[in-house]
């Protein structure tokens, strides 16, 4: 099955990109299949679906935006859809034209990382992470109700 080989490869390259960006996971994965691509939208989903146990694209969402072959006319200007398999005629002037302009996408246009990790810069996960200075934070709130609380009674 074709598409469980482009699933594993959409899936490796999600995965490349959430570790990139220090996330555990995958929340969506966009792609444009071309409808000359030879991939099965239906298929893919399923595909993906299989692949992607044990990943960090376990609970992803694949989002498929089918694009539809269109090839233009260099003589009247025509931008036509070729249907699949493609029949490159312009439909307008009835004579052959070979300029598909759409129809072989098969790319990942948005990873989309959880919100919580992929909106926090690199050195303010680490200092959450690392050993911060603890009794310094709670020394401050301490300190302040007691210099306010002189200042009302002065
Ligand atoms: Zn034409």
């Amino acid at each position: 099955m074709h598409e469980l080989s482009v699933a594993a490869a959409i899936i490796e390259r999600a995965a490349d990109c959430a570790r990139e960006h220090g996330a555990a996971a995958v929340t969506v994965v966009r792609v444009r299949v071309g409808e000359l691509s030879g991939v099965v939208p239906d298929a893919l989903a399923f595909s993906f679906d299989v692949a992607r146990e044990g990943t960090p694209l376990a609970s992803a969402r694949l989002e498929v935006e089918q694009v539809a072959a269109r090839a233009h006319c260099a003589a009247c200007a025509a931008d036509f859809a070729v249907g699949v398999p493609p029949f490159l005629w312009c439909p307008r002037c009835d004579r052959p034209s070979a300029e598909l302009r759409s129809g072989r996408e098969l790319e990942i246009v948005a990873v989309e990382l959880p919100a919580a990790e992929a909106g926090v810069p690199e050195e303010d996960r680490a200092r959450r992470v690392g050993t911060g200075p603890p009794h310094a934070g709670e020394s401050a709130p301490a300190a302040r109700p007691a210099s306010s609380g002189s200042a009302a009674s002065a």
